[in-house]
């Protein structure tokens, strides 16, 4: 078993800099399939073990394999997507080595012929596109699962479930054309993207669905050669394969730069200690005495079966990413996070198709919507708000019924209550009002009256305001030092119709931040003069003239 590994030097960065690390990964996705990938057992994750079992996936003597055709269309459908050249002809192999998770004491995989050869996925990274090759895919069977601890007598026993044996998976496997950690993350991600895109995995990582070893070597920068590779296994999360591979590259720096070899071997990744630990010397091709799959037929793909699939294969995310931009007038940012995940495109489609604009509607999915989601901790699927409610609630502030203010205030509570925005509006006298006689009738109402005397030091007042709530009015007069009359809940609201904005000063005073809307009240308590769209320049002088003229 694992080997510990003594603690590795520190690499100075100007001696890392020398190096050029070279990463290739092999990705295992699990298709799709209601069924295994040679016999009927269901692949429903989280069944009670070894209950999904049955003679072919036991591997009991006399039984025959038969392959899921689902499974070949997914890895078809997958192929494609990946810019793969699907083989015409391809076969079935034994991969012999004994393991107590492989009850046969062969894997099934492909080899010589497999599925297909000669692909490549673009990554944007670092603000540059990136074209990674892709050596292979192919089907195989997955092993099952050795479970050595969370029993009494763990440290004793192993237990096996054989649930997961024979699950479906297709093994994919890029060309070491990666350069660093930070890109292999985004491979990664990028695979991931497209599996899911094209509905072929549903790529969770906790259960298993998407695993990832990498191979990993460094060499002097300018060297052709490559160095010699070690493999990590155990790679299960995006944050355990950045780790990994930033610690086997200073690994094998450290070993190299004090005159050291490295040896080809097969490494786990230590998700406790943080480090990497031998497992076994590397084993060869010729160590798994590969040969064709006697039980199965070779596996033929016509061109007319291979154009249905590419007919079926749903919209990926380069594709989608350049419809936002031509259909929605998006900008390249937004189309990438609004494609993110497929669920996340789907509900910015359907705002939009329920009348939501464009724009707005992909600003405030990626302000509010995301931000609140991640708060809660829900995906985008769960949502509480359905895209048809934020399409009403767009509607609404585009309509000039509610302000912005506001509606982020609705969002909010919609996406508490799961009510509509014109529940929420109503219920909280959100709407805004737009007859200028109301403003000045409830600008004119009691607190300014009682204020008169106040009022009367000064001969007029001039408000700048905003909807500001009472205690952040107070806490701004006592600030300046001001006999500043607090307007109620309704006043405020009133005049934040206006969307105005306090100015910063009484009368007297410098004039700053005049902004919007200026409101001047005459010694009567009455509102003089309403400066709607007041200039934010120049506007001081203008707003003196008029007292002046009280
Ligand atoms: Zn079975």
């Amino acid at each position: 078993m694992a080997r510990a590994t003594s603690a590795i030097a520190r690499v100075a960065p100007e001696v890392a800099a020398a190096y050029e690390p070279v990463i290739g990964l092999e990705v295992h996705a699990q298709l799709k399939t209601a069924t295994k990938i040679f016999c009927a057992c269901s692949t429903r994750f989280g069944d009670p073990p070894n209950t999904n079992t049955c003679p072919v996936c036991l591997g009991l003597p006399g039984s025959l394999p038969v392959l899921n055709k689902r499974a070949l269309e997914l890895a078809l459908r997958a192929s494609l997507a990946l810019n793969l050249r699907v083989q015409q002809d391809s076969r079935f192999a034994r991969k012999n080595y004994f393991y107590p998770d492989l009850p046969k004491g062969y894997q099934i995989s492909m080899y010589e012929l497999p599925l297909a050869t000669h692909g490549w996925l673009e990554l944007e990274h670092d603000g540059a596109t990136k074209k990674i090759g892709i050596t292979r895919l192919h089907l195989e069977e997955d092993a099952a699962k050795n479970i050595h601890e969370g029993f009494p007598d763990s440290d004793r026993n192993s237990y096996i479930d054989y649930n997961r044996c024979g699950m479906p998976l297709a093994e994919i496997v890029s060309e070491p054309d990666l350069r660093s950690p930070a890109e292999a993350y985004a491979y990664l991600s990028a695979l991931k993207q497209v599996l899911e895109y094209a509905d072929v995995s549903d790529c969770n990582m906790e259960e298993g669905s998407l695993r990832c070893d990498a191979n990993v070597s460094v060499r002097r920068r300018g060297d052709q050669r490559f160095g010699t590779k070690t493999e990590v296994k155990n790679l299960n999360s995006f944050r355990y394969l950045q780790r990994a591979l930033e610690y086997e590259i200073e690994r094998h720096i450290s070993v190299l730069e004090s005159g050291g070899r490295i040896s080809q071997e097969t490494r786990l990744w230590n998700v406790a200690e943080g480090r990497s630990e031998s497992m076994r010397s590397k084993e060869f091709a010729h160590d798994y005495r590969y040969f064709p799959d006697p039980d199965l037929l070779p596996v033929h793909v016509s061109m007319s079966s291979l154009a249905e699939i590419q007919r079926d294969t749903p919209e990926l995310p380069a594709a989608r990413r350049r419809r936002f931009v031509q259909e929605h007038g998006l900008s390249a940012y937004d189309a990438g996070v609004l494609t993110a995940t497929r669920a996340l495109g789907d509900y910015f489609e359907a705002v939009v198709s329920a009348g939501g604009p464009p724009k707005t509607a992909a600003s405030w999915i990626q302000t509010e919507l995301l931000r609140r989601l991640n708060d809660s901790g829900q995906p985008v699927e769960a949502s509480p708000l359905a895209p048809k409610a934020l399409a009403g609630l767009l509607a609404q502030v585009e309509a000039g019924n509610i302000t912005g203010a506001s509606g982020k205030k609705v969002f909010a509570a919609m996406f508490e209550t799961g009510k509509s925005a014109e529940e929420i509006v109503s219920a909280q006298g959100l709407a805004q009002i737009q007859d200028t006689a109301e403003i000045e009738r409830m600008c004119q109402a009691s607190e300014f009256r009682d204020a008169k005397p106040q009022f009367d030091k000064f001969s007029a007042v001039i408000l700048g305001c905003s909807g500001d709530s009472v205690p952040t009015q107070a806490k701004f007069a006592a600030k300046y030092n001001l006999n500043f009359p607090l307007l109620s809940d309704p006043e405020f609201k009133a005049i934040e119709a206006y969307g105005a904005r306090r100015m910063k000063q009484f009368l007297g005073k410098s004039f700053l931040g005049i902004v919007r809307s200026t409101f001047l009240i005459g010694p009567d308590g009455r509102i003089a003069k309403i400066w709607d769209k007041a200039p934010s320049k120049g506007h001081a002088a203008e707003v003196l003239e008029a007292v002046k003229q009280l």
